[in-house]
């Protein structure tokens, strides 16, 4: 019972608003209220390649038409939910505003939507940042999102094979070209990963160019399979 007031307490200290978008008062199973969860934008009707989000009628394994005239250099690709409010006001909470508190309940939502995985991939790389990047930021938020996921799972995580070598402009307000152009070579991979069933994790996924470039340079490196997994997508291309 003593214990069980600790934890109550440390946790209230942790979470002292309640939900995470609606401040109601509890300590919530997934730090949302009911009502809050049920309404979060969750991705589950999208195309399998590149999770692009489909109308609710299509079968589940139908490509979008994208992906039918070009399929991705990646395999599969699933993300937890759309990038729209109020997803995007608690991603940019984590990288902008350091609250580190998301990191958790925003990785439950990822594992929450991908259910057990089909095939269990052999590693987990989160999308690296460029050292600079980093150091202004101080974390990678696809890093920490990862780990809690990969720990789910049971997965390995290596975060020093990919390295991001190029210091690449800000990718918004690129249109996809450019966006392919400023990340060409952006990528080096220091290590071995022939043969391996790989998957990659990313906080929001835009036009995509970020998981082409780089899943092209690992399979140049002999990569089997590369299964993309992020915590959002923006609705459209
Ligand atoms: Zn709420
Ligand atoms: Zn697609």
């Amino acid at each position: 019972m003593k214990v069980n007031n600790w934890i109550k307490n440390i946790r209230s200290l942790l979470y002292p608003n309640g939900c995470l978008l609606c401040s109601a008062p509890g300590n919530f199973d997934r730090q949302f209220c009911p009502a809050c969860y049920r309404s979060l934008p969750f991705n589950r009707q999208a195309c399998p390649r590149c999770a692009l989000p489909l109308p609710p009628a299509t079968p589940s394994d139908a490509l979008c038409g994208s992906c039918i005239r070009k399929q991705p250099v990646f395999d599969s690709c699933v993300t937890a939910l759309c990038y729209e409010p109020p997803v995007s006001r608690l991603i940019s909470g984590l990288k902008f505003h350091q609250q580190l508190h998301l990191i958790e309940p925003l990785a439950r939502l990822f594992t929450d939507r991908l259910g057990e995985p089909v095939r269990k991939p052999d590693l987990m790389l989160p999308i690296p940042l460029h050292p600079l990047r980093l150091r202004e930021r101080g974390f990678n938020q696809s890093l920490e999102l990862g780990r809690v996921v990969a720990r789910r799972y049971g997965l390995a995580i290596d975060w020093q094979i990919c390295r991001r070598v190029h210091h690449t402009r800000a990718q918004t307000g690129l249109n996809e070209k450019a966006r392919q152009k400023n990340l060409r070579h952006a990528f080096d991979v220091n290590g071995d990963i022939y043969g391996s069933h790989l998957v990659l994790f990313d906080d929001v996924i835009t036009t995509g160019s970020t998981i082409t470039e780089l899943s092209k340079t690992l399979k140049r490196a002999g990569a089997k399979q590369i299964d993309v997994w992020a915590l959002a997508r923006t609705p459209g291309r």
